[in-house]
């Protein structure tokens, strides 16, 4: 998106976001004046006059760094709803971690183990679980704080067959389209190399996963996961693909922490993402995107160690 689109798109948003309306509310008998609310205010929605925060600004992001700032409790974001971080299947510590204050290589450790898991037992996921995630999901930042994410939950195995199968359907017809020689020549032809690309990278191996899911029944695609959480956002957000993959990240890292495997599955947000009425079948509405689906299930595997990374490219500029 040229930068002239993505200002245009973001003042848009500035001006319908109804996330945007101020619903700050100050108790003046406890503002002792310090002014730390206005210091970490994104908007300058607060101000100091007289001794005392009081709200000036006509536009809020919501983000509740002014309550949580605040040494005297003085402050509330009336749109924030606090119940999100009691979590159904563990406590949280609810207070905040000063910077520095965490165990870098217990961290580090959490996110070397966390592998692409491709063996599940048959055992289902708890909703309780799945709902938990989510609400790990939704503490990742997102841009403008609009918190555009949506989260739809394939609850059981049978829920995630019926993606399966649709997914299976939309590769059934490529695939066809691709054995079609003339067709890919033709298309190359004028400039669409993009069904050829397609033969000579993954037809093969969508010929297998649908050969193997067809006569075998056996899944390669979500490798027997028991549930999945597909991540959409709205589409008027700022940045809603990139504020969808860090509520992944956050998923994914805590799913491993409750003893769950994951696996990102990039076949079916391909389909989801050119086929809509896959989407549709799941509920999600036009005005959302699909950006990630997460397989998930108790895993029927175990590494030795961490595994390794390529080389990584690293500039100063
Ligand atoms: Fe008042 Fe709290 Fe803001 Fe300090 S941080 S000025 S006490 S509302």
């Amino acid at each position: 998106m040229s930068s002239h689109l993505a200002l245009k798109k973001m003042s848009n948003l500035e001006k319908t976001d109804p996330g945007r309306t101020v619903t700050t509310l100050i108790d003046a008998d406890r503002c002792i004046g310090c002014g730390m609310c206005t210091l970490v205010c994104p908007l300058q929605t607060l101000a100091i006059e007289d001794g005392k925060a009081v709200i000036r600004g006509t536009d809020s992001l919501n983000c509740d760094h002014c309550a949580a700032v605040c040494p005297t409790e003085a402050i509330q974001v009336a749109s924030i709803d606090s119940s999100l971080y009691r979590f159904k299947t563990f406590s949280a510590n609810c207070s905040w971690l000063p910077h520095g204050r965490f165990d870098t290589a217990s961290l580090v450790n959490l996110m070397g183990s966390r592998r692409s898991c491709r063996n599940y037992t048959s055992q289902s996921v708890d909703r309780e679980l799945l709902e938990d995630l989510v609400k790990i999901g939704i503490l990742a930042p997102s841009g403008s704080n609009c918190q555009p994410w949506t989260f739809t939950l394939l609850p059981d195995r049978a829920a995630v067959s019926r993606l399966g199968q649709q997914v299976g359907d939309f590769f059934r017809k490529i695939n066809r389209m691709a054995e079609k020689r003339w067709l890919r020549w033709g298309l190359k032809l004028f400039g669409k190399p993009e069904l050829d690309n397609y033969y000579r990278l993954h037809h093969a191996t969508v010929k297998m996963g649908l050969y193997a899911w067809d006569k075998q029944e056996r899944d390669l695609l979500f490798h027997g996961a028991t549930a999945a959480i597909v991540v959409a956002a709205r589409n008027d957000a700022s940045c809603p693909s990139e504020d969808a993959l860090l509520a992944t990240g956050q998923i994914l890292l805590a799913a491993h922490t409750m003893g769950l495997g994951t696996c990102l599955i990039g076949f079916a947000i391909e389909a989801m993402q050119r086929d809509r009425s896959i989407v549709r079948n799941l509920g999600i509405p036009e005005q959302e995107t699909a950006y990630t689906v997460i397989a998930l299930g108790w895993p029927d595997e175990t590494y030795q160690r961490i595994a390794g990374r390529r080389p990584v490219t690293i500039r100063y500029a």
